[in-house]
């Protein structure tokens, strides 16, 4: 998977980074939002780790205005100490794909990014309308 990470704690990115390179994915870093946000705009990751606790702009507006001024469609993982109720259904609201919380274990993360990239094929028993 080709990852961009967005994330201000410089020891966390560097932690995702080393495991996920080490899992031969690609791994870019932002360390703001506004940086995270024109790097995601490009279009050229497979998926996003998003930190909402982030300077210059959080995390939720990266998100919102990565769904709407960007139209980009970029499935997002959002990773944040937050684990209210409220902030999990903003970070689903703003355009966000899923949602972990810190301290989560780096496998956790990569097994939960490969999910939003290669969503489950549909079973054929589920499938409705036509065919044989
Ligand atoms: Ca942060």
């Amino acid at each position: 998977m080709n990852v961009l990470v967005v994330e201000d704690n410089r020891e966390l990115a560097e932690n995702i980074g080393m495991f996920l390179e080490g899992r031969d994915h690609t791994v870019d870093f932002a360390t703001d939002g506004r940086m995270g946000l024109r790097m995601a705009a490009g279009g050229d990751y497979d998926v996003i780790v998003l930190d909402l606790g982030l300077p210059g702009m959080d995390g939720l507006e990266v998100c919102r205005r990565l769904r709407t001024d960007a139209g980009q469609s970029t499935p997002v993982l959002i990773v944040t100490a937050r684990e209210s109720h409220n902030d999990k259904m903003h970070g689903l609201a703003a355009g966000a794909n899923d949602y972990l919380v810190k301290p989560f274990a780096l496998s956790a993360l990569e097994a939960r990014l490969l999910a939003l990239v290669r969503p489950a094929e549909p079973k054929d028993g589920f499938r409705i309308g036509t065919g044989p």
